[in-house]
């Protein structure tokens, strides 16, 4: 390597896949990373040196404060392991863009501030607030917890006001969020980096399938028509919450064309897994980029393309041989232990056109029970 040569550390919180996929993504570039991780079996650890440790433990801190920016790839890091390195080294995101994020009353209230349009929602603090809290969002309605909730976790649909108060009790009666059924013609997410110097760059809009709350699949088509909608909005929020490096924005798409904001992720998303083999720069490069304060553009496939997730189904396997023998597939593994419910790995797939990528999509489908 020539002298001259980049040559930065990044430190994350956080050591799932997503900071595997960071991790990978930021060597090429001449990035090496640090995780903190308390998890002994955290996927990263097989790409970055591991601090294996809570996230509030003084000495790994210190570690990741000698790197030259540090990001998150969880939102449910303790905010005090951001305010021990935030007047050391560029956090980034910062800590109140993720005091925000990791909470959907806060979150919810910062989107409005921010004159983006959400789901009907009432916070639900007491017992006293559940009666008459269906009503504020029009009868139907999913509680959700403010906080610590994920893949569907910490949430409950519920029509009635005894229906309401089991859910309440049945999630521990901890702080929740009821928010009104949103009829939405389908799902799409778009990620937006904004570096240090304040320069906007976009991924994709993404369009998405939930199964049972877990993301099951994500498909990219070139012109989508509510992409321009998106990106405002998502530059907007980036504007208002003062980002500095990646957030996720989850979107429902109404009929009448409007989008809501769902929720954000301060980070890269799985739904942006398909930028890893799109031919364009990928997601994780992009975060990699925006924390760093490195040169960024718009990252956004150059083929048309789609994921699909592998997640663990109690008596099923996935067809590993069909997946590998069907044209234009790229298998993605976590290397984390086998537990129904969980993901882990996900197959992209690119086609030269879009008919092409739809069968072999749903060939695909077929291969991942
Ligand atoms: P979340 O954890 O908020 O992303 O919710 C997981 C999934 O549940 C979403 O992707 C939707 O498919 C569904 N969902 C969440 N909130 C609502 C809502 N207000 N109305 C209709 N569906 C919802």
């Amino acid at each position: 390597m020539t002298a001259d040569a980049p040559q930065l550390t990044l430190g994350i919180l956080g050591g799932g896949q997503l900071a595997q996929m960071l991790a990978l993504a930021a060597l090429p570039l001449g990035v090496r990373v640090r995780v903190l991780e308390p998890d002994a079996q955290a996927p990263a650890r097989l790409c970055a040196t591991h601090l294996h440790a809570p996230y509030t433990d003084a000495l790994s801190l210190d570690v990741l404060a000698g790197c030259d920016a540090v990001t998150l790839e969880f939102e449910n890091v303790p905010v005090q392991a951001l305010t021990a390195l935030e007047d050391r080294v560029p956090v980034r995101p910062g800590r109140a863009l993720l005091e925000r994020s990791k909470h959907r009353a806060r979150e919810k209230e910062a989107l409005r501030a921010a004159g983006v349009q959400t789901a009907p929602f009432v916070v639900i603090e007491t017992e006293a607030e559940v009666g008459g809290a269906l009503e504020q969002v029009s009868g139907r309605g999913i509680l959700k917890t403010s906080e610590l909730g994920y893949d569907g976790k910490g949430q409950a649909r519920v029509s009635d006001l005894d229906g309401l108060r089991a859910a309440w009790n049945a999630l521990g009666r901890v702080p929740c969020l009821l928010e009104g059924l949103v009829q939405f013609e389908r799902e799409v997410s778009l990620a937006v980096a904004r570096g240090p110097d304040r320069a906007l760059a976009f991924g994709p809009l993404i369009e998405n399938v939930h199964r049972d709350g877990i993301l099951l699949t994500s498909l990219f088509l070139e012109g989508d028509p509510q992409e321009v909608q998106a990106r405002e909005i998502a530059g907007r929020v980036a504007g208002a919450w003062e980002l500095e490096g990646l957030m996720t924005l989850e979107f429902f798409g109404l009929p009448d064309g409007d989008l809501l904001v769902n929720e954000v992720a301060p980070r890269v998303h799985n739904s942006g897994h398909l930028t890893q083999d799109g031919g364009g720069i990928s997601q994780f490069e992009a975060q990699v980029r925006a924390v760093l304060g490195l040169p960024l553009a718009d990252w956004r496939p150059l083929h048309p393309c789609a994921m699909v997730n592998i997640v663990g189904a109690e008596g099923k396997t996935p067809d590993w041989a069909g997946i590998d023998a069907l044209p234009g597939t790229r298998l993605h593994l976590y290397h984390k232990a086998w537990r129904a419910g969980r993901k882990l790995g996900h197959v992209n797939l690119v086609a030269a056109d879009e008919q092409t990528l739809r069968a072999r999509l749903s060939q695909l489908e077929t291969l991942i029970p």
